[in-house]
């Protein structure tokens, strides 16, 4: 029996997670659960689950959960420190980490420092923080197993082949909603049309994220990070079918790809159940069903944030940090109707000049560098 800590339960990840949970209670049970602000969902998945502990972030809600469960034996926190101490409670064996955004990094911290196994979805934490994080997995020898769909590919393209020399990592994307669209149509796009991803259903952030291909960029530094190659050898694949999930070339001319349908429980069970296999429900992909697979390169004029990550990573220490902050930002900003589309990557191309720069940042240093990077941007964006 596997104790599961789910951080974010109430969001797309999170809520898949419960459901790989309920096909297996044999195998899995959910310890901790902890939400932002949703606390009605918080209350309905505890008591259906009845975990160890949860944790809603948000204090206004504090009185509403503990009422809500006062007659179950479910210990009851609220705030971003205790996020952080229940994953390092005995009980939990592995820590999911499903909290959208920079909001992720601290409980992440403190899950590996308390040496737990994570199942990373927080992309957040490695694109910036993922030299830190690195080192700290080493130190107290936590085992990383991606949740990112792409990632899991990867992971299992490469199980088994010991040393065996990567040549290159053929990231897939979706292309998003907007793949054909040109400049002039991609300056005009709404919100809402943004948030229709044709193959995932997703939080609001990431999806976003997905149709300016910042995501992508996004999952190149994660791989980065995860697997030791250059960025250069990371080349992004715009797949619009989403059924090969990432490959892996070897030295040898070999490319090794993981295929499936796009299904994110799937990436999340094989996290849970590492090494292991186990059954899950719903549809399974038939080769007879496919036709034809389509991969082009990305466009990065028309994409210009995919660049902004190649731009980062090659500049190093905190920049990344700061495009993370600067694009979160705009990402909001975009949803509430404050800025275009392009403006997302406009914007943040300016911040990524304006921002200090550290080379070799410390954790503390990141905390300032995301401070600082979201009022500057928050400053272009409203100035008055
Ligand atoms: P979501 O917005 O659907 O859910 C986010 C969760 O985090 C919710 O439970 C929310 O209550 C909680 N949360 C938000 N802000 C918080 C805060 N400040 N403090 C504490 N909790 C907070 O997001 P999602 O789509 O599930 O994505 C979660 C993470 O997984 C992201 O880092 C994303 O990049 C990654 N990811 C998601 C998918 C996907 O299919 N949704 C795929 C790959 C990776
Ligand atoms: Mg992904």
């Amino acid at each position: 029996m596997k104790h599961i800590a789910i951080l974010g339960s109430t969001g797309s990840i999170g809520t898949q997670a419960l459901d790989v949970v309920r096909q297996h209670p044999d195998q899995f049970e959910a310890t901790v659960l902890t939400a932002g602000s949703n606390a009605d969902l918080l209350i309905k998945q505890a008591i259906e689950f009845v975990p160890n502990a949860v944790v809603i972030a948000n204090e206004a809600y504090y009185e509403t959960v503990c009422e809500a469960l006062a007659h179950l034996p479910i210990k009851v926190y609220a705030g971003d420190d205790a996020i952080c101490q229940v994953v390092q409670m005995d009980s939990v064996d592995l820590v999911l980490t499903a909290i959208v955004g920079f909001a992720g990094l601290r409980s992440t911290v403190a899950a590996i420092q308390a040496g737990k196994t994570l199942a990373l979805a927080n992309k957040e934490t490695l694109v910036v923080a993922g030299s830190i994080i690195r080192q700290l997995c080493q130190q107290h020898k936590v085992s990383v197993l991606p949740v990112d769909s792409e990632h899991s590919a990867i992971f299992q393209c490469l199980n088994g082949e010991g040393d065996n020399a990567i040549s290159r990592i053929l990231l897939t994307a979706s292309g998003g909603p907007f793949n054909r669209y040109t400049l002039e149509q991609l300056e005009r796009v709404t919100p809402q049309e943004a948030l229709r991803h044709p193959n995932w259903n997703m939080g609001a952030k990431i999806t976003i994220d997905s149709a300016t291909l910042m995501n992508k960029g996004f999952e190149m530094i994660e791989a980065y990070w995860l697997y030791q190659v250059q960025p250069e050898q990371i080349q992004v694949v715009v797949h619009p079918e989403s059924i090969v999930h990432s490959a892996v070339e070897f030295i040898d001319g070999t490319v090794m790809a993981q295929m499936g349908l796009p299904d994110m429980r799937l990436p999340i069970q094989y996290a849970f159940s590492y090494p292991r296999r186990l059954s899950l429900s719903g549809p399974k992909l038939h080769l007879f069903d496919l036709h034809t697979l389509h991969f082009e390169r990305p466009d990065m004029q028309r994409f210009p944030c995919l660049q902004l990550a190649y731009d980062a990573i090659a500049k190093g220490g905190n920049m990344p940090c700061i495009l993370n902050a600067a694009g979160e930002v705009c990402n909001q900003a975009f949803r509430q109707g404050l800025i275009g589309f392009m403006d997302i990557a406009r914007i943040t191309a300016q911040i990524m000049q304006q921002a200090s720069y550290i080379p070799s940042p410390t954790l503390d240093d990141l905390f300032a560098t995301d401070a600082e990077t979201r009022q500057l941007t928050g400053l272009r964006i409203a100035p008055f």
